[in-house]
């Protein structure tokens, strides 16, 4: 990870959710839990996102029954100045010179944006792929998954990170060892991070001066739920794909954390980690 990156980290929408359904001793009261995507800038090739967020596209797509039960047990909320377009817009990126685009996994709130990148390879592990393609469009949806958020040409545009070079993760990473070197110079590693849905792909890379930064997307869904070991409810486990290996994955994180050298563990619906990033780097 010798090429350092830009890094800003983007609020697309949000959604709330009673706090102790996602975390074990969590409040009653709803509260917000924000979509962030990543604006990445590698200096040869360009602006790059980690996830999209909500757009209107995914109200489009709740629009009919059953579709929309998704945002009736979930209530989405994007106002017209977060919307992806609007975000970019305010970096100086136009969304056709964005080439790359990694998804953590293809739950509506990180693909929703997905149909303004129209130049973007797009890169998923191949267990994602499989599991919304095999899925009924109940069971989809039950999982979380809006096949219609995907373009035409998402077939033709895919790059499964599977097939990315395989390599050892630095020590410091432990328990985490293996990843995939996305674009072969290093810069972006992807590492799985399974258990919330069956590909679920953390991004790994170094952004300005010393810090080195791990998207973790769904893997914990606040970095306080994190450092106080209070995973998700049972309820809120059973649309995982796989609960046990959820918890070693969180589990993992945590033994991360706790290390004097971890990177920032960013996840993508962290209120508290939005707030202190976004205070660091005002959008
Ligand atoms: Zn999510």
């Amino acid at each position: 990870m010798n090429v350092p990156l830009g890094f800003r980290l983007l609020k697309v929408g949000h959604c709330t959710h009673p706090e102790c359904i996602t975390q074990r001793g969590g409040r009653f009261a709803s509260v917000p839990f924000p979509a962030l995507a990543a604006l990445l800038i590698h200096p040869q090739h360009g602006p790059m996102l980690y996830d999209t967020g909500y757009s209107d596209a995914f109200f489009a797509a709740t629009e009919p029954f059953p579709e929309r039960l998704y945002r009736m047990v979930t209530p989405v909320s994007l106002r017209a100045s977060e919307t992806l377009d609007a975000q970019l817009a305010r970096h100086g990126v136009a969304p056709d010179s964005i080439r790359h685009v990694f998804l953590s996994h293809l739950h509506a709130d990180h693909i929703a944006g997905i149909g303004a990148l129209s130049q973007a390879r797009i890169f998923a592990l191949r267990a994602e792929v499989d599991a919304m393609r095999r899925a009924s469009r109940f069971g989809g949806l039950r999982r979380g998954y809006l096949p219609a958020l995907l373009p035409s040409t998402f077939d033709a545009r895919l790059t499964f990170v599977d097939d990315c070079v395989p390599i050892a993760l630095p020590g410091w990473m432990r328990p985490f060892e293996h990843g995939f070197d996305l674009l072969g110079d290093r810069s972006v590693i992807g590492v799985p991070l399974p258990g919330h849905t069956p590909g679920q792909l953390g991004l790994l890379f170094r952004a300005g001066g010393a810090r080195t930064v791990f998207l973790v997307a769904d893997a914990c869904w606040s970095l306080r739920a994190l450092e106080r070991d209070r995973p998700p409810t049972w309820i809120a486990a059973q649309l995982f794909a796989d609960k046990r290996a959820y918890l070693a994955t969180f589990a993992g994180l945590r033994q991360l954390l706790a290390r004097r050298d971890a990177p920032v563990v960013v996840p993508s619906h962290c209120e508290w980690t939005w707030r202190q990033l976004s205070e660091a780097s005002p959008q």
